[in-house]
This record gives structure tokens, sequence and C-alpha cells, in this order.
């Protein structure tokens, strides 16, 4: 049974509807595969990930909870993460930290965010506008009114 590389806790196996994942119930952090991690963060990261786990030289302390070799600690930049991972079980260690900032990253998710931007902009445009608008009448008004006034009658304004 595999161990937490954290904790040494053994190993929950969650059968997933893409796969298996093996999370820790003690600590929180979880064990997931590289296609695990494809089918549910999206192709963008775990192509990434597979990148930089074959670039990665850097040993961490922690044992990997299959093979129990040491496993390599990866980096991602923009935005960051740390992870660690096992390249011959191509399986990736998430704390818990780290897993719940992931479902902001997957593809989906950021698409979805970035519309919603585009969304928020539009809106802001138009209400600029109609404020704009709204200027423009008052002006409008203001200078029929100042005409009115000046070709009204000259007496008025004295008394
Ligand atoms: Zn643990
Ligand atoms: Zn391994």
């Amino acid at each position: 049974m595999p161990t937490c590389p954290i904790c040494m806790t053994p190993l929950d196996t969650v059968r997933q509807r893409e796969g298996l994942c093996y999370p820790c119930h003690t600590c929180e952090g979880r064990a997931m595969t590289i296609s695990q991690i494809r089918h549910v963060m999206g192709n963008r990261l775990a192509t990434r990930l597979l990148r930089l786990i074959r670039l990665s030289r850097l040993t961490s302390r922690h044992l990997c909870p299959f093979c129990v070799q040491p496993m390599l600690a990866i980096s991602t930049q923009g935005p960051f993460l740390a992870l660690e991972t096992c390249r011959a079980c191509s399986v990736v260690w998430f704390d818990l930290p780290t897993y719940e900032s992931l479902p902001e990253l997957t593809d989906e998710t950021t698409s979805s965010m970035a519309m919603q931007a585009t969304e928020i902009i539009a809106l802001n445009r138009l209400k600029e506008l109609k404020e704009r608008e709204e200027e423009q009448r008052k002006l409008e008004k203001r200078r029929k009114r100042l005409h009115r006034d000046k070709s009204g009658d000259p007496h008025k304004e004295r008394t």
C-alpha cells in the first residue's frame, strides 16, 4: 500500500471517473498520475508538468509513495507551484495548499475567468458611455436654458 511521503500515513485509493487518485487523510495531500492530471486539470498543465519532470535534477527529501525512491522537486513560474514528482511512476505529489490553488489553473477556469473579465470591461464601458451621454444631455439642457435666458426678457434678470 502506498504511504504518504509527508506524514507516512497509508494513502487511500480513490477511483474517479478519470482514473485513480491517492489522497492522504492526515495531511490532505494527494498523489496523482500524469494522465489523471491531464484529465482533471487540462492538457496544458499536464504537458507543462511533464516537461518540468524531464528537466528536473533537484532531488526532494520526500520518497515516492509507490517506488519509495526520492522524488524530484519541480516548480512552475507564473503561477508559482512547488511540487514533487517521481519520474519512474509518472506521479505528482500535491500538498493541500498547492492542490487547492489548482482549480484556478485549469484551462477551462482560466478562460472563463478571462471571459468574465471581458464582460466586466464591456459593462464598465457601457456604463461610461451612458454617463457620458447623460453628461451631454445635461450640458445641452443648460445651454438651452442659457439661450432662453438671453433671448428672454432682459429686465427679468434685474428684478
Ligand atoms: Zn499525509
Ligand atoms: Zn516512484
